[in-house]
């Protein structure tokens, strides 16, 4: 008999057992986040290419713990998802994201805003009518919401993903498929999603250089995007180069730290009318 073969199940393995006990009380603690005020919106810039002129901002939610400090979306809304909170969150970034498009309207902004869905509000048959209840309140018409949802979240029951999307886009809600090139689906399932956009995601962006790899595939999936009578942006641009490249390439926008990182409601708002007077 090999030896080994028969190590009790539970080997004690700290870094795990650390991470299991700070996801549960991540959990829980995210439950009460929102009514302590440790929950707020950033606003990134997406940009038209070739004029660089600032058309709508994506709102991207943070958390501040108020003993962990900032914890990343990237953390917290998997963990959102799991402990069936992610609707109450989507309400509020919704809310918030619609609040702050109305403000910069009033203060002569015409800016759309984007926010993202997770795979489990695609699955809410009562979130078009939400989303279309909040635009009126906020008197908005619909055109000046982007909904962002990625292309995994579609495809995890997209029968039901379509009917639900279909509903937005015909009230005028504009719709994008985020981080795409990274999931598994394919052009026959794309093809049926009733999108506006396509953003490429920014593992391909961020270090675009001329003839790598990247290159090659952002390349064609603005021709792809395009072929299909889409709008393209690109997420994640950081240098010159990789912008100068998107903008040869017919990419139609681009978003990222070289523009600007995500900023509060009232800083995008002023960093606007720099970028307008500059
Ligand atoms: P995402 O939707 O793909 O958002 C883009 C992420 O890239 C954001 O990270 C943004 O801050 C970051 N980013 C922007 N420009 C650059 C750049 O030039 N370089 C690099 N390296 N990164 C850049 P963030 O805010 O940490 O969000 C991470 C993810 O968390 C988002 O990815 C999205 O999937 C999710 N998320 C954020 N806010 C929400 C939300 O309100 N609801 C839902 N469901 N998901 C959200
Ligand atoms: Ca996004
Ligand atoms: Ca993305
Ligand atoms: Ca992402």
């Amino acid at each position: 008999q090999a030896k080994g073969e028969h190590l009790p199940v539970c080997t004690y393995e700290p870094g795990r057992e650390e991470s299991h006990l700070r996801q549960l009380k991540l959990m829980s603690d995210l439950r009460r986040a929102q009514a302590r005020g440790q929950l707020r919106l950033v606003f990134q810039p997406k940009l038209s290419l070739p004029e660089g002129r600032v058309c709508h901002a994506e709102a991207l939610l943070r958390w501040n713990h108020h003993e962990l400090g900032p914890i990343g979306p990237d953390e917290f809304i998997p963990l959102a998802e799991r402990s069936g909170i992610i609707n109450t969150l989507s309400d509020f970034v919704i809310d918030g994201a619609l609040a702050a498009c109305r403000a910069w309207l009033d203060a002569g902004l015409d800016l759309g805003v984007a926010i993202n869905l997770s795979a489990i509000d695609l699955l809410d048959d009562k979130l078009p009518d939400a989303i279309l209840g909040h635009l009126r309140r906020h008197r908005l018409p619909p055109r000046h919401l982007i909904v962002e949802v990625t292309e995994s979240a579609v495809m995890r029951d997209i029968e039901y993903a379509v009917r639900v999307l279909e509903r937005l886009r015909a009230a005028g809600v504009r719709l994008a498929i985020d981080d795409f090139g990274t999931g598994h689906s394919s052009l026959a399932q794309l093809k049926r999603l009733p999108v506006d956009e396509l953003k490429i995601d920014k593992s391909f962006v961020m270090r675009l250089v001329e003839g790598s790899d990247d290159d090659v595939i952002v390349r064609s999936t603005i021709e792809i995007g395009h072929n299909m009578g889409l709008s393209v942006i690109a997420e994640g641009v950081e240098t010159e180069a990789g912008l100068a490249l998107l903008k040869r390439y017919g990419c139609d926008m681009a978003q990222g730290y070289l523009f600007s990182p995500p900023l509060e409601s009232a800083a995008f708002a002023g960093w606007c009318n720099r970028h307008r007077d500059a």
